[in-house]
């Protein structure tokens, strides 16, 4: 199957807070993972941004949540075949990455970790500016 859209996630890097919750609210809120260990789920947003609902179930024979006292990491990786998005990414520390499908342009895997690294400094440095117009072009 030839892939007609470019996908949306790539273009969107995403950094997750959690909340640990007993049930899940009504309203969810974008970029939160909502973890209810009496329930064994996970909810969240999908890291796309299509705001379609993403249930994580845990179990042995399903995913697996890793709490490092401040991140959530799960596995395996989270693919949203279901969706239009047909997202797919790792949910490592509190961030969303796409994962790598056999085939892909691995460069473009590059550049979306390097947004995602200015994503964070942006964040962090709130609107200080740095290099400007430090993009150069190899062709
Ligand atoms: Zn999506």
């Amino acid at each position: 199957m030839q892939p007609t859209q470019s996908t949306p996630l790539s273009m969107i890097p995403q950094i997750l807070t959690h909340e640990f919750v007993e049930f899940m609210p009504d309203q969810l809120e974008d970029g939160k993972l909502y973890v209810s260990i009496t329930c064994s789920v996970v909810v969240h947003k999908c890291a796309c941004g299509c705001g379609n609902e993403v249930v994580i179930h845990l179990s042995p024979s399903d995913w697996k949540l890793t709490f490092d006292g401040e991140t959530i990491s799960l596995s395996p990786s989270v693919g949203n075949w279901q969706f239009p998005c047909r997202s797919h990414y790792w949910v490592r520390k509190n961030m969303a990455i796409p994962a790598i499908e056999s085939g892909r342009n691995k460069s473009g895997f590059h550049t979306w970790l390097e947004r995602l690294k200015n994503n964070i400094k942006s964040k962090k440095r709130a609107n200080k500016k740095r290099r400007p117009g430090n993009d150069r072009l190899n062709n």
